[in-house]
Parts: C-alpha cells; sequence; structure tokens
C-alpha cells in the first residue's frame, strides 16, 4: 500500500497496531470467558453427582445396616446366656465360695446398702414371683421363717421396742381402715398377755362379720335380744381360767352380763342366770 508521507504511514501503523491490539484483547477475553465457564459447568457437574451420591448412598448401606442389626438381635440374647452361665458356672466354683467366704463382712454391708436403695425395686420384683408362683412362694416363705424363727422374732421385738411411734401409727392405721381388726388384734394381745392357747384369729374375725351388722343379736347369756353394736364377745371359760381365744369358746354377751361375769367360772357363773349353759 503506498504511502503519501512518512506521516501517513506512521499513522496507518498505528492505526493498524490498535486494531489488533483490540482484536487481542477482546479474543483474550473470549477465551477467559469461555474457561470460566467450562470451569463453572465443571464445578456443576460435581456437586450434582455429590447430591446424587449422597441420594443414593443411605439406602445403598440400609441393608447393610438391618443386617448388622438383625444380626445383633440374633447373637445378643445367645451372648448374654453365655454370660450368665459362665458367671453361673464361676459363682459355684471353689474359688469365688472361698472369696466370699474371706469377704463375708464387706459383702453384707454392700448388700445392706443396695438393699436399702432399691427397696421399692426388690418389693415389685418379690409381688411379681408371688403372682407368678404362690404356692412355691408360700412354701418357700414358710420354710425361711421357721428356719430363722428366733433371729426375725428377736429383730420384731427390737423393731417393736425401738420404734413406739411407728408402731402406735401402725395400730393407728389398722383401726382406722378397720376398726374391727383392730380388736381383733387388741383381742389377741390380751390372750398373749394371759398366756391362753390361741386359735385362728380369722376364723374369729369372719364369725364377728356375720353378726356385728345385724339389726338385734340375742345375748348368749339372759338370752335377751341387743344392738349388736352395744355387745361383745365373751370368752366363755375365762382366759383367767385357761380357756382358749378361740371362735369355739366364744360367744355374743350383752354389755350388762359382760360386766356381771367377768372372771368368773362357767358353775359359778351358771348359778346367777336364769337359763345355766352346758359346755
Ligand atoms: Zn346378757
Amino acid at each position: 500500500m503506498p504511502y503519501k508521507n512518512l506521516e501517513d504511514k506512521r499513522r496507518n501503523g498505528r492505526e493498524r497496531y490498535l486494531l489488533k491490539r483490540g482484536e487481542k484483547i477482546a479474543y483474550a477475553k473470549a477465551v477467559y470467558q469461555r474457561k470460566k465457564e467450562v470451569l463453572q459447568a465443571k464445578r456443576d457437574a460435581q456437586k450434582k453427582a455429590r447430591v446424587e451420591y449422597n441420594l443414593i448412598r443411605w439406602p445403598l448401606c440400609a441393608p447393610l445396616l438391618l443386617k448388622i442389626a438383625s444380626l445383633l438381635v440374633e447373637c445378643l440374647p445367645a451372648a448374654i446366656k453365655k454370660e450368665r452361665d459362665y458367671r453361673k458356672a464361676f459363682r459355684q466354683s471353689e474359688k469365688s465360695i472361698l472369696w466370699r467366704i474371706k469377704n463375708r463382712a464387706k459383702l453384707n454391708k454392700k448388700g445392706k446398702i443396695w438393699r436399702e436403695k432399691n427397696r421399692s425395686k426388690l418389693k415389685a420384683v418379690s409381688c411379681k414371683n408371688y403372682r407368678k408362683n404362690p404356692q412355691y412362694e408360700k412354701a418357700r416363705r414358710t420354710s425361711y421363717y421357721q428356719r430363722n424363727r428366733d433371729r426375725l422374732l428377736l429383730r420384731q421385738q427390737d423393731f417393736r421396742k425401738s420404734n413406739p411411734e411407728v408402731m402406735r401409727d401402725r395400730r393407728r392405721k389398722i383401726y382406722l381402715k378397720d376398726p374391727e381388726k383392730a380388736k381383733l388384734h387388741s383381742d389377741k394381745r390380751r390372750a398373749l398377755k394371759s398366756k391362753s392357747a390361741i386359735g385362728d384369729i380369722r376364723v374369729i374375725y369372719k364369725w364377728r362379720k356375720t353378726w356385728i351388722n345385724l339389726p338385734a343379736v340375742r345375748c348368749y347369756w339372759c338370752l335377751f335380744f341387743f344392738d349388736p353394736k352395744t355387745c361383745d364377745m365373751d370368752h366363755i371359760i375365762p382366759l383367767s381360767k385357761h380357756g382358749v381365744h378361740a371362735v369355739d369358746n366364744l360367744c355374743i354377751s350383752c354389755e350388762p352380763c359382760n360386766l356381771r361375769k367377768r372372771n368368773k367360772s362357767l358353775s359359778e357363773w351358771n348359778l346367777e342366770i336364769e337359763q345355766p349353759v352346758l359346755f
């Protein structure tokens, strides 16, 4: 291309340069943009893949987890049984027995603390056992009582002596719940004090229940009718004359007869009443 002059040539060169430079910049920009887009697309794809993988991963794991759980369920009882059997066998081994004999005091102390802490739990267990097999439990408890009778009675006596207020509260509770039962126990105490033989007090309780709520009852001695609330049961042969505290030796007596009779023997008392009684 012919130039008019140097000036023209220069300008032309400059223009071409600028033109080329602009093209280069635009090209670089386009390359950069494309690279950016590719990178972004790659990142998006990665993210999508990650989400998909997470979605798939758990369901993939589920059968494995289930298998582990079922294995545990299957093996655990057997493992527990094995452990229990092992402990049982160990408890019967000579080593264990000797150790327990040696550390008796320590174990007793520990057991006592544990029992006091878990009283309600123990009670629940014993109730459950009783309900499960009442006959066996009854026999077991009776045999335990017979084997340890003296010790238990002593312990009971000690408790009564050292806790008079607790005993009073208990008696009051029994009285409020069932006055008849309270009377039964006080009568029994009286019989015990006079050292008489004592029959089944539950039978006495049942017998009293048969007449205490009737509209009227007949006095065994004077044969008149009275309100049972004013009557009381009376020992035909008095306790002081070796009478038995049992239903066979009891009768219904009105208050006046009861006061008059006191502890007279039957032969003495028969002289005072109109209709003598045979016994
Ligand atoms: Zn009477």
